[in-house]
């Protein structure tokens, strides 16, 4: 979704959907897109400055953190960003620093195009840990068998190898 700049008076709404997938880079490979990015966004203009701001969501397709599993996920967030002209940007990168904490972003020419800034809002809304299930078993770590689905006998609580020789030994006796 491009917005053209010189084309808004003061505010738009802008609504749409896009498709997350084309922008997926190449350390996204463990998650993809059940649905399109849904997003409801008011572009402002504050004098020379933009801001753009409105909730975004989406399902996505992540990898369980403990059995590796896909599973489906609803992602909503919201987008709260203010970009300035690129002209405005400052040449000392310790100004640059300063003005990083509040989301400051710089744009050239008149056309802001606002799917990439909703792409990474997406992504900074997914769990740094993202399980299929609170409750997800994960896999073993002995056997490798995915604990929610199978059963094994590997009894990984049950504590080291040592111990095992020991009740095999009193078992003999
Ligand atoms: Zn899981
Ligand atoms: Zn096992």
């Amino acid at each position: 979704m491009i917005v053209k700049l010189h084309d808004i008076e003061e505010s738009i709404a802008v609504k749409g959907a896009m498709d997350g997938s084309r922008y997926r880079r190449p350390e996204d490979v463990d998650l993809s897109f059940e649905s399109p990015i849904e997003y409801e966004l008011t572009v402002n203009k504050m004098g020379e400055d933009v801001r753009v701001e409105g909730p975004v969501q989406c399902t996505m397709r992540l990898l369980c953190d403990r059995c590796l599993e896909p599973f489906p996920l609803p992602v909503s967030a919201h987008l709260d960003i203010e970009l300035a002209p690129k002209s405005d940007q400052p040449k000392l990168p310790e100004v640059e620093l300063a003005g990083e904490e509040m989301d400051l972003y710089y744009f050239e020419g008149d056309e802001l195009e606002l799917e990439p800034y909703i792409y990474e809002e997406v992504m900074l809304a997914i769990p740094i840990k993202a399980l299929c299930n609170e409750a997800c078993k994960g896999i073993c770590p002995v056997c490798g068998k995915n604990r929610n689905t199978e059963t094994c006998t590997c009894g990984t609580t049950k504590g080291t190898a040592l111990e095992e020789k020991l009740q095999a030994f009193l078992k003999d006796r």
